[in-house]
């Protein structure tokens, strides 16, 4: 269905007959809401950008979440999940898979610091399972990640991973490499079979042989073997191998080499100019955002959180009148200066922001789709940023095809890299990782061997083995969604009116109640394919 408007009534009207009265987990649902009401408000108060939301502050909230989770799980207890119809049965999975995600809120004590979650320091400790020893490795990004020492001042990773495409001089960057050092040292040691992240590997290759996660997950997600998830990994890499020159460059020169878009353009940007670009964007594709109402935590202030990401505020919903009151998304990051780089982040939260207020569907499945199709999602319209048409409309220049499109796929192949990697090792981990990133790097990336340094390590996502596959195959599915909606309802890389409406029809309102093959094969009424990227990597050429 494309027309917007005939859409958008047959979606009222479908939410008005789910949510009667005498549904079968119409009770639970409500209950569902008002935990997922404390659980959003308490998130967000945790962050400290607000004293209190909803009238309440975050005492008060947190009490909320534990009282109203204990109510939910009591409800749930009742249940016979045999006896529901199965549309029933999808939406009680549904409650269950995102109330596993959170997890049980920590008692009263445990939150007073009780029972500390894995430090850094922890990261020795053979009893740690592989959760404990996950959430060691992730705090040493922040313990040492957050306090690089560089030339005589202390910097965080991501400003040095931004850094790393800007120094002019080689000598810098390779200074800037080794400032990284101690937190490779904490991560892997020297390298050796039992070094943390080494045991870390083969404690996530056991979770995922029990639990189908991981990259096995992802696979599952769009209907394929982890086998065919390689092969694609493979032809992607070997595509971007095939499209750039054949000369060696060191680990610390290659983001400088993809980075000439981002300081070609960096005096289009001054100061906030990001921001204001953002909005225009997605004003000209139908978004408005303010009306959204979507809250932005994006000013420097002490405590902000050093990751950029998007959440739910308060979860969209009827009302008692039968009318819609749409989710409130977040988005929280460091948006005040930066160039293209920083714009194509922002987008793509803002990507988020829009795909979370699109949700329309009962409380079961007002939540996220799946990860892969979350982040792929995301990116339809953050690599517009890169495009002559989006450069020439917002910034009135644009750059050669070759050296934008090598800015946006510089960066995404890495992600692509980092997803072989950890599918490799996560299949054999007894595998060396410094070995391996080194020949997956030397073959495809054209980057000099240096198998004694772990220089895979500086993304946090390492430190959940298997989880970058959401990153590098999601670019398949970018591609496949941006051309699908060009075909649709023409370009939008420079705006299109008509993109919200079409988006939310064809994607977003179903939340969770899809999954991204489903999305996909309807999208595309063909299984999905590496195909569109692989074409997109070949206009480098
Ligand atoms: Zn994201």
């Amino acid at each position: 269905m494309k027309a917007g408007i005939v859409g958008c009534a047959l979606v009222v009207a479908s939410v008005a007959a789910f949510a009667a009265d005498n549904a079968p987990l119409a009770a639970t649902e409500q209950l569902f809401l008002e935990f997922l009401d404390a659980r959003d408000a308490s998130a967000y108060l945790e962050t400290g950008h607000a004293d209190e939301w909803d009238g309440a502050r975050l005492d008060t909230w947190n009490e909320r979440l534990r009282a109203r989770h204990q109510v939910l799980a009591a409800n749930l207890a009742t249940l016979d999940a045999a006896a529901l119809p199965p549309s029933e049965q999808a939406a009680l999975a549904a409650i269950r898979v995102t109330l596993a995600d959170f997890g049980a809120p920590e008692p009263a004590a445990a939150a007073e610091g009780a029972r500390a979650a894995p430090r850094c320091n922890d990261r020795h400790d053979r009893a740690l399972d592989y959760g404990g020893l996950s959430a060691a490795l992730e705090d040493c990004f922040r313990e040492i990640g957050n306090k690089l020492q560089f030339e005589r001042r202390t910097i965080d990773r991501g400003n040095a991973l931004g850094l790393w495409s800007d120094l002019e001089e080689p000598a810098r960057r390779k200074a800037l490499a080794d400032s990284f050092q101690p937190l490779w040292t904490a991560l892997n040691g020297n390298n050796e079979p039992d070094s943390p992240y080494r045991r870390l590997v083969r404690l996530a290759a056991a979770e995922e042989k029990t639990n189908g996660s991981g990259v096995t997950a992802a696979a599952r997600a769009i209907g394929v073997t982890v086998d065919d998830v390689e092969q694609w990994l493979v032809q992607i890499l070997a595509a971007w191998r095939d499209a750039n020159p054949p000369e060696l460059i060191e680990p610390w020169d290659y983001r400088y080499a993809m980075g000439e878009a981002n300081r070609r353009l960096a005096p289009s940007f001054p100061p906030g100019a990001i921001i204001t670009l953002n909005d225009r964007f997605y004003r000209d594709l139908g978004v408005d955002l303010a009306a959204l109402g979507v809250v932005y935590d994006i000013k420097d202030r002490p405590g902000q959180s050093p990751l950029a990401y998007c959440d739910f505020l308060r979860r969209g919903r009827l009302t008692g009148t039968g009318a819609w009151q749409q989710t409130i998304a977040r988005v929280v990051g460091r948006y005040e200066e930066g160039g293209l780089g920083s714009l194509n982040e922002l987008v793509h939260e803002n990507g988020h922001a829009t795909h979370i207020s699109g949700i329309r569907n009962r409380p079961a499945f007002t939540d996220w789709t799946d990860t892969l199709f979350t982040e792929a999602f995301a990116d339809v319209t953050s690599w517009s940023v890169y495009e002559p048409a989006w450069q020439k409309k917002y910034l009135g220049t644009a750059l050669p095809l070759e050296v934008s499109l090598r800015g946006l796929y510089g960066a995404a192949m890495l992600d692509v890299a980092w997803s072989l990697f950890e599918l490799r090792l996560l299949r054999d981990p007894a595998l060396d990782p410094n070995a391996l990133w080194t020949e997956i790097t030397r073959e495809y990336l054209r980057i000099k061997p240096h198998p004694e340094l772990a220089w895979w390590a500086v993304r946090v996502q390492l430190a959940s083995p298997g989880y970058m596959v959401n990153y590098g195959l999601g670019s398949v599915l970018t591609a496949e969604m941006r051309r699908a909606t060009v075909a649709a309802i023409g370009p939008f890389d420079a705006g299109n009116p008509r993109w919200h409406d079409w988006t939310r029809e064809q994607l977003l309102r179903y939340g969770s109640e899809k999954s991204a093959k489903q999305l996909m094969d309807t999208l595309l009424g063909r299984p999905l394919s590496p195909a569109a990227l692989l074409a997109e990597i070949s206009r480098i050429r």
